[in-house]
């Protein structure tokens, strides 16, 4: 077991936000992408922040959050599910390298999200994509007829707990108030994050 990451949880999400700013602004610096710190980081990780990312290309977190590498611990998987694939990955990063922070980060017109509403509630759409979608499908039945932005939420939310529920590693960390796991939303027009709750 790692010594937890030394930023905390409160502060990843202040780099995060300000990152953020700096994105939506036009102003973003490229943080920590030139050969120097390619070389400083061969000899290991230290990422600050864990993403649980849509794997669409226009939702491109180190971008959203002007951070370089070795900053963020992604998981891209469509629709930002807690499978155990992605709960295993993400539970190495909480494990073994002590980051303390985790955003489930949803976003505007997500494609996953509106295959899930459109088949929902027993449409079959073959074996892979029917497992992709049975994670989206609570945020659906919780959110029935209602705009794709408030399901997309609702599927960060669920996601989030759902990471604490089926991880005794998460909730250990969660429990012991070092780990925050927060559900967020972003906006293609704006560029802007919107964290939905930051318990
Ligand atoms: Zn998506």
């Amino acid at each position: 077991m790692a010594a937890r990451h030394s930023i905390s949880s409160d502060e990843g999400m202040q780099k995060l936000k300000e990152g953020n700013g700096r994105y939506v602004e036009d102003k973003i610096l490229k943080p920590s992408i030139n050969s120097l710190q390619r070389y400083e980081l061969t000899t290991g990780q230290n990422p600050f922040a864990i993403i649980l990312n849509c794997a669409d290309s226009r939702v491109v977190p180190e971008l959203i959050f002007d951070r370089g590498i070795g900053d963020l611990f992604v998981i891209r998987v469509a629709g930002n599910i807690a499978n155990p694939s992605s709960i295993a990955s993400i539970e190495y990063a909480v494990e073994h390298i002590g980051t303390n922070l985790i955003v489930v980060l949803g976003h505007e017109s997500c494609g996953a999200v509106g295959a899930a509403i459109a088949s929902y509630p027993d449409g079959d759409n073959g074996p892979n994509l029917n497992h992709l979608i049975s994670f989206i499908n609570p945020a659906v039945k919780a959110k029935p007829g209602a705009p794709i932005k408030e399901v997309v939420e609702c599927n960060a939310a669920i996601n989030a707990t759902a990471l604490i529920s089926n991880s005794d590693i998460i909730r250990k960390y969660v429990d012991s108030g070092d780990l925050k796991v927060v559900p967020a939303y972003y906006g293609f027009t704006s560029g802007k994050v919107d964290f939905l709750n930051e318990k």
